[in-house]
């Protein structure tokens, strides 16, 4: 049962006046509870040839490695919000960061907007929502250990586009949609 986000009364599932969707409606103050796309937001932090995973410390996908990522925060940019993940997941600073893979996943509403960034000083710790972190080589990556394919197909974008450009910033950006298949749907 769903209640009113405005007034409490209990909402009913229906499609308003002039829209074709079904929402969250209040029969007391008309209230409509739209629900829209999230962004999260991350860096694949490099240094000396090195990524920086992550090992998760929640849910989902606890203990599987991933890139610092998560909900974009009202009053941020995409890539403070992208800085403030690789602060909080492994205590590291991303910087020269430039916006790298983006995906659609309109299955659950999310889009994952991804830097590639260079890790300041080359110093990074554990953040609270982290197990341990770590840098590592291509030929170390735990590819059957990774939390989600947004990040599989990042990293696996990262170790192949570096054969062809020297400078990050030269990279090309990558924008794709991950369905229930897996299929890749390119742009
Ligand atoms: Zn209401």
């Amino acid at each position: 049962m769903a209640y009113c986000l405005q007034c409490g009364h209990q909402a009913l599932q229906q499609i308003p006046d002039g829209d074709s969707k079904v929402r969250l409606v209040c029969p007391n103050c008309a209230y409509i509870h739209y629900e829209n796309p999230k962004i999260i937001c991350g860096a694949l932090v490099v240094a000396d040839n090195n990524v920086l995973l992550c090992r998760r410390a929640i849910e989902p996908r606890y203990g599987y490695w991933t890139l610092p990522a998560g909900f974009m925060e009202i009053g941020e940019t995409i890539v403070q919000g992208a800085a403030r993940e690789t602060v909080e997941e492994a205590d590291a600073i991303a910087v020269n960061s430039h916006l790298y893979c983006i995906f659609d996943i309109p299955d659950i509403g999310q889009i994952y907007m991804l830097y590639l960034s260079d890790l300041k000083d080359g110093k990074f710790g554990t953040g609270v929502e982290s197990l341990e972190c770590a840098l590592f080589a291509e030929a170390d990556i735990p590819w059957d250990e990774i939390a989600f394919e947004a990040v599989k197909r990042t990293l696996k974008h990262y170790f192949e586009d570096r054969k062809s450009y020297l400078q990050h910033s030269d990279f090309p950006l990558h924008q794709e949609s991950i369905g229930k298949d897996k299929r890749i749907k390119r742009y």
